[in-house]
């Protein structure tokens, strides 16, 4: 399984183009390796989580082809996961290769897939949309996926979800945007794996923040005691790469002071570009 990170930033970038604070100043000086696009990964060729606002431009920078993807899953509705007129750029008369185009099966929770359904985007011929079930396993395209409930707040009634995705012996744990989980979530991750996850991306947004008055993410503390939990319980081992990753400028500073913070408890740090092989 090849994983590449088109993005690794929260809703508004790193830096914010907006915003003069000491880490978006900082970032901007240490140059554009350090700049961080709306958080989407693409797995192989063909699997893509999240459809932010960045999706064309993550794929760009990094020389990707989204011709082949023919899985997508939306863990949410926020603006910085979902961006509707992405489903555009696949319509017949913005795509040449329209003919060939392979219909992509859409999993996601029944809040993003109605607002995917009502848009002016929705191309039913070539749009498969799928209701994710919390912990149902769905066999989609040759991968295993299992929605797990985030510990999130979007809109009144829906469920932000992380995903689990399985394939050949090989498993990858997508775990932004939430809080801690819970024991009883933790255990019944475990329930699906045979061995310890190979590869986990794991929310990171709040970084350094001291007050936490948005308690649907995670601090570095908070990111490291999980870690700690998840090590316990079996869930990850020494082989596991934990990658922090979705960042908000706000309590975070350049890459290399994150890698500094976090390499002392096993864990890297995403960047945009970042490709791994499980
Ligand atoms: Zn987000
Ligand atoms: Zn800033
Ligand atoms: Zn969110």
């Amino acid at each position: 399984m090849r994983v590449l990170f088109l993005g690794t930033a929260a809703y508004e970038g790193h830096p914010n183009v907006f915003c003069d604070c000491d880490n978006c100043r900082k970032v901007r000086e240490a140059g554009p390796d350090n700049f961080r696009l709306t958080s989407a990964v693409l797995v192989n060729d063909d699997l893509l989580i999240d459809f932010g606002p960045n999706i064309m431009a993550g794929a760009q920078k990094t020389g990707s082809t989204l011709f082949n993807v023919r899985t997508l899953l939306i863990t949410h509705s926020h603006s910085d996961h979902l961006y509707l007129p992405n489903f555009g750029y696949r319509m017949d008369r913005y795509n040449a290769s329209y003919e060939r185009l392979s219909p992509m099966s859409v999993l996601a929770n029944s809040t993003v897939l109605s607002l995917i359904s009502d848009s002016v985007y929705f191309d039913p011929d070539k749009t498969i949309l799928l209701m994710a079930e919390a912990y149902k396993e769905t066999v989609l395209n040759d991968y295993s996926v299992i929605p797990i409930p985030a510990v999130h707040k979007v809109k009144e009634g829906e469920q932000a979800l992380l995903f689990l995705i399985k394939k050949k012996g090989k498993s990858f744990f997508y775990a932004t945007d939430t809080g801690p989980l819970d024991e009883f979530s933790l255990k019944l991750i475990k329930s699906f794996l045979d061995s310890p996850l190979d590869l986990v991306a794991i929310d990171s947004t709040l970084g350094f923040m001291k007050e936490v008055t948005f308690p649907y993410h995670q601090t570095a503390e908070q990111v490291v005691s999980t870690v700690e939990t998840m090590r316990k319980n079996g869930i990850m081992d020494d082989t596991t790469k934990i990658y922090a990753h979705h960042f908000s400028h706000y309590p975070n500073p350049t890459q290399g002071e994150l890698e500094r913070f976090y390499v002392r408890f096993g864990i890297a740090v995403a960047y945009d570009g970042l490709s791994l092989e499980i």
